[in-house]
């Protein structure tokens, strides 16, 4: 079992919906277990600045899935949950991404981990300061 930090970013339509959701979502698989949770709070848009604020949350899990598969299950959910691919860091219902997986270092097509944002975001760091158990 790996210890993994997702990120979870919501800036259209029902935003505390969408992260509920999600996080209920993450919690039934059956290789997943939810550890911790962040607060939720809402921040400025970064990089495409022209965009509603987000609400995001950092949530604390342990996994036996490989982080390809992580990956897809978390993909399969902003799919579920009517994520429409716009444009590059733009506007989302629901955006989940792996900041940590275990220690690992990972530059792959698909996966970059650690994810940027746990640099670029100073409100990740934090929102991981202030995980409490789930
Ligand atoms: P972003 O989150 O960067 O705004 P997307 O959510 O649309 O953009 O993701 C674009 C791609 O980023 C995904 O298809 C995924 O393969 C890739 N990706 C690379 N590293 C990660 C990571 N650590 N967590 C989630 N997705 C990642
Ligand atoms: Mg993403």
């Amino acid at each position: 079992m790996e210890r993994v930090l997702l990120s979870l970013g919501s800036n259209l339509g029902d935003r505390e919906n969408f992260l509920a959701t999600a996080l209920e979502k993450i919690s039934v698989h059956k290789e997943i277990d939810i550890i911790q949770k962040s607060p939720i709070i809402n921040t400025d848009p970064m990089d495409v600045l022209e965009q509603p604020d987000f609400l995001n949350q950092v949530v604390e899990i342990k996994t036996s899935l490989h982080p390809v598969q992580l990956l897809d299950y978390l993909q399969s959910i902003e799919i579920e949950l009517g994520r429409i691919r716009r444009v590059p860091k733009g506007p989302r219902e629901i955006d989940i991404d792996i900041l940590t997986f275990g220690d690992q270092q990972i530059q792959t097509e698909r996966l970059s981990v650690p994810h940027h944002s746990m640099e670029s975001r100073p409100f990740v760091r934090d929102l991981i300061s202030k995980l409490e158990p789930f």
